[in-house]
């Protein structure tokens, strides 16, 4: 049988130990079934080299040659996405041309019982797209065509592998753009948005994914066609949309995404604020808020980050800053002037000790390069980085980088944080040795840490980047065994069999009694909160 989680935990390569499995007193975990196993077949014992013969004989029916890969040399490059500790090469990767061929795939795997991955890009940083050891990873790419713009409706129709930048690239002759802007716009697709609920630099303004999307077409585990949403603003019944967009790919395989598009701004400027103490700059980020301000983009990094940055991309940071905030005004040139103001006079009031705004839009857009390129710029001063992605009420953000501060002690490894201060979506970056498994094992302490802190202050363990296999220990803190058997209810009603991505973002009843840590609820630990409530 497939289990949800142990399969893929058990095929890890003996380098990246189990997320969580070799912890002192913990034993390393079985697979267990809360997930709805595929139907129990014989041939789920059979040696991994007869079934994948089995399954590409299977999907030779459906695809064309060069649309079927399975040999060893083929399939590494799908083995991991962006969290690049843990990998896992697929059975088959399946390459579909045509819906009718996701289809035959989904149907065809459905028959014999095969787990199915779907996978845009790869640059998801929570390790959804990762392979399933006995799976088919079904990549999207060839979805990549812009089916429609609508400059009266301001709507675009995408097939689902068309990347975040390509849709603004089609839309700008018509003075239109799709506002989610994830710093991997380059490369990520919105079929791997749809799936993450995607965020960017500019959604404290705009919102997310979520709030950019009017319809989602694709098919079940079984092959059904299924359409969520519609073209109009509401759609009759239940708000499934809302329900598909988030969910990592295991409720269905998207095909197809009408998305909105917003006229591009007049004009904007950045303000670059330096801060002397990470508590008065978190604390400028609540006080732009509370000042009823809502920038275009409000995006804080620390002295480690902007050193790493600089280094990189000479976007002229105040390397003597303990944090930098860069707060974004876009509109009419009128709307611009007047929050520039008002922000600047809240940022001198909070104590800014330099405050430059930008007077040209290459200046702006140098000023968003360091942003951008964060990520990047940690590779280059380590050979690893783990990037988390919790969410903190904004008046903990000082709070929560002093904690870090301090594990950062305690582990032993160095943390750079950049992140979406406005939203008070953290980013911090863990920075670690792959080839050495104790840095590798203190890097995921470490970053549970994070994660389970935000969450006894009252913030989430997921901004943007999903759960994946990451965050799954973490997941047992943030939610009940009775939330997590309902979130398991609701993957069974599209997905009866489990096969679709099995073993991401929900946590077993098993995992979650062996990690044996405490639900927080608002802030506060909650008491026996896995005891049945009456
Ligand atoms: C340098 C860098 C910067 C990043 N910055 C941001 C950021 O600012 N904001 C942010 O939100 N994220 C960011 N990310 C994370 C990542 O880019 C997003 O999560 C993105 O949406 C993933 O898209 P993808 O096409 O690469 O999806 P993949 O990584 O291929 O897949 C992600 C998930 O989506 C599912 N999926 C993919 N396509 C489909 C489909 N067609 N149907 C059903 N399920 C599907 C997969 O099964 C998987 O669970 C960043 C990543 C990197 C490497």
């Amino acid at each position: 049988m497939f289990g949800p989680e142990g399969d893929i935990l058990r095929h890890l390569p003996s380098a990246f130990p189990p997320h969580g499995a070799d912890i002192p007193g913990r034993p390393a975990r079985e697979s267990n079934f809360m997930n709805a196993p595929l139907t129990p077949s014989a041939q789920d014992s059979l040696p991994a080299s007869t079934r994948q013969a089995q399954v590409v004989q299977a999907l030779q029916a459906h695809l064309p040659a060069h649309a079927l890969i399975w040999h060893a040399e083929d399939t590494v490059p799908y083995e991991c996405d962006g969290l690049t500790a843990y990998r896992q090469r697929p059975l088959v990767v399946a390459l579909p041309e045509t819906e009718a061929q996701v289809q035959a795939v989904l149907k065809a795997c459905h028959a014999i019982g095969v787990p199915v991955v779907a996978r845009g890009a790869g640059t998801g940083l929570s390790g959804g797209a990762m392979p399933h050891a006995l799976g088919v990873t079904l990549s999207l790419a060839k979805f990549n065509r812009i089916l429609k713009i609508d400059p009266v409706s301001r709507t675009a129709i995408v097939q689902c592998g068309v990347r975040n930048l390509a849709i603004s690239e089609a839309a700008a002759p018509f003075n239109l753009y799709y506002a989610p802007d994830p710093s991997s716009q380059i490369a990520c697709t919105i079929g791997g948005n749809v799936a993450e609920n995607s965020g960017g630099v500019h959604c404290l303004k705009y919102g997310l994914t979520l709030h950019n999307v009017l319809r989602v077409r694709g098919f079940t585990a079984e092959g059904d066609p299924i359409e969520f949403g519609g073209e109009a603003l509401d759609a009759p019944g239940l708000d499934l949309l809302a329900l598909v967009i988030g969910s990592e790919g295991m409720l269905a395989v998207t095909t197809e995404v009408t998305v909105k598009l917003v006229p591009k701004p007049q004009l904007a400027r950045c303000i670059m604020a330096s801060f002397d103490d990470v508590r008065k700059a978190g604390d400028a980020v609540a006080a732009v808020i509370a000042a009823g301000i809502i920038p275009a983009g409000l995006e804080m990094m620390d002295k480690p980050m902007t050193a790493a940055v600089e280094d990189f991309v000479h976007a002229g940071y105040d390397l003597d800053a303990a944090a930098i905030l860069l707060c974004e005004s876009d509109g009419t040139l009128e709307e611009v002037e007047e929050e520039i103001g008002r922000m600047t006079e809240v940022l001198r009031g909070c104590g800014a000790t330099a405050i430059t705004c930008s007077s040209s839009e290459d200046e702006r857009l140098k000023f968003w390069s360091g942003r951008k390129n964060a990520f990047p710029a940690s590779g280059r001063i380590s050979p690893d980085y783990m990037c988390l992605d919790s969410t903190i009420p904004r008046k903990r953000l000082a709070d929560i980088l002093l904690a870090i501060q301090q594990m950062e002690i305690k582990y032993q490894l160095r943390c750079c944080n950049v992140f979406h201060a406005g939203d008070g979506n953290l980013h911090p970056l863990v920075l670690f040795d792959a080839n050495d498994p104790d840095q590798l094992h203190r890097c995921e302490l470490f970053g549970a840490d994070i994660l389970e802190t935000s969450v006894a202050m009252g913030g989430t363990i997921s901004g943007e980047h999903g759960v994946g296999i990451e965050k799954l220990n973490s997941m047992c803190v943030q939610f009940t065994a009775a939330e997590n058997e309902q979130m398991f209810g609701v993957k069974r009603a599209f997905d009866p069999a489990g096969s679709l991505n099995p073993g991401k973002l929900i946590p077993t009843l098993q995992r979650c009694a062996e990690y044996g840590k405490q639900v927080f609820r608002a802030g506060q630990p909650q008491p026996f909160a896995d005891l049945p409530r009456f």
